[in-house]
């Protein structure tokens, strides 16, 4: 069975991979993650007897932690899933994005290149840094632009995007530069299980069950394309077994909505599921000063994935939204740890300053 180095693993996206990869036995996984406010341990608790998972609390950017991870599981294949994530958080305080993002990642590329180098030939030439993009570092689209694809000029807008996009370029330069077998993937929103409530999706369920005000910046008329996570993890699988060095892919859902419409079907489905006698929930929604930049629409072409490597989105959007209230609603003790200020406390005893 191969092995991989996850990092980020305990976020949103990368969690749901090391489930998916544990749970249908296709790789030994070590996480490391450095313990921010967007991971939850819960997510992975499922994993605590598993042999075959490992868990190291670290910084991407410790690259002498990182190599010392390196030598000691030897894995096969690298998935950079950690980052600070939060496009409103990037406005208030970049610093910690640059830091993750783009210091974070160029260390990582170090530390990857130290040990790439060291491997015998047979394991050098399979070996994969696969890094996780997104969207947004192609800017904004009027309604009429066609879709990103993947040679569209990058045009970042928000400091989050910006860090990304010097990730990819770091990461690019690294396989042009030093043969480093990179591979990128630039996806759309996620959305799903086990995601921050920070986030549109999981902050409106929870909102709007809680009875509060459901924020939608401006008009509501952003356009985002949503992607389910769970196919976001089976490219990511695919793109890793299957893409050649050197190749970027969009990854995205075929699903294009604005703000309000997600926000008013997550409204629908709640009035439905747990009905609250003399309240419609989208009578909740309540519209807030835009936030600065706010980028107008994103639209992801995955016709380069679906042609060389056979992958597309399976979910609708219905369903997916339906299975994600319904996660949300069957685990409260998960969404406690999220939102309780014990949170952070809970993870100083538990993880201490390993
Ligand atoms: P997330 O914010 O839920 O999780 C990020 C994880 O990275 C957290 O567990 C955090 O503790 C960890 N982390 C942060 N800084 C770290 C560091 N310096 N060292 C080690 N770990 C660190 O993020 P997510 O939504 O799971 O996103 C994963 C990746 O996918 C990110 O690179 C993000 O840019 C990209 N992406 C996400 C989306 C989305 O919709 N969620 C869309 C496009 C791209």
């Amino acid at each position: 069975m191969q092995t991989f180095l996850v990092t980020g693993g305990l976020g949103f996206i990368g969690a749901n991979f090391i489930l998916k990869a544990r749970k249908q036995k296709l790789a030994n996984i070590i996480n490391i993650d450095k313990l921010t406010y967007a991971a939850n341990p819960l997510t992975l608790a499922e994993l605590q007897d598993d042999s075959g998972y490992n868990f190291v609390r670290g910084d991407i950017g410790d690259i002498d932690l990182v190599i010392k991870i390196l030598e000691q599981y030897q894995p096969d294949a690298i998935i950079n899933f950690a980052a600070e994530s939060h496009v409103d958080r990037s406005i208030l305080s970049p610093i910690d994005f640059i830091q993750t993002n783009v210091v974070g990642t160029f260390q990582l590329l170090e530390a990857s290149i130290a040990y790439w180098q060291n491997l015998s030939s047979l394991k050098r030439a399979s070996f994969r840094f696969l890094h996780i993009s997104t969207d947004e570092v192609y800017g904004s689209l009027s309604p009429t632009d066609p879709a990103f694809r993947e040679d569209t000029p990058y045009a970042p807008n928000s400091p989050y995007a910006a860090s990304k996009a010097g990730s990819d370029h770091l990461v690019r330069a690294y396989y042009h530069t030093y043969g480093l077998p990179t591979v990128t993937t630039n996806c759309s929103n996620n959305y799903g299980p086990c995601q921050f409530p920070e986030k549109l999706i999981p902050l409106m369920i929870l909102n709007a069950l809680n009875g509060k005000p459901l924020p939608i910046y401006g008009d509501g008329q952003n356009v985002r394309d949503w992607l389910y996570v769970e196919d976001h993890c089976d490219a990511i699988y695919l793109v890793l077994q299957q893409s050649s060095i050197g190749e970027t892919y969009n990854v995205g859902g075929n699903n294009e909505q604005d703000n309000l419409t997600v926000v008013k079907k997550i409204c629908e489905i709640l009035d439905e599921l747990v009905p609250q006698p003399g309240l419609s929930r989208s009578e909740l929604v309540t519209f807030v000063k835009d936030r600065p930049g706010h980028d107008r629409r994103y639209a992801i072409d995955c016709s380069k994935i679906k042609r060389d490597l056979g992958w597309e989105p399976k979910e609708s959007f219905e369903s997916g939204l339906l299975k994600t209230i319904q996660w949300y609603l069957n685990n409260p003790n998960w969404v406690e740890q999220v939102q309780s200020g014990n949170y952070q406390n809970w993870i100083a005893k538990n993880y201490g300053d390993r």
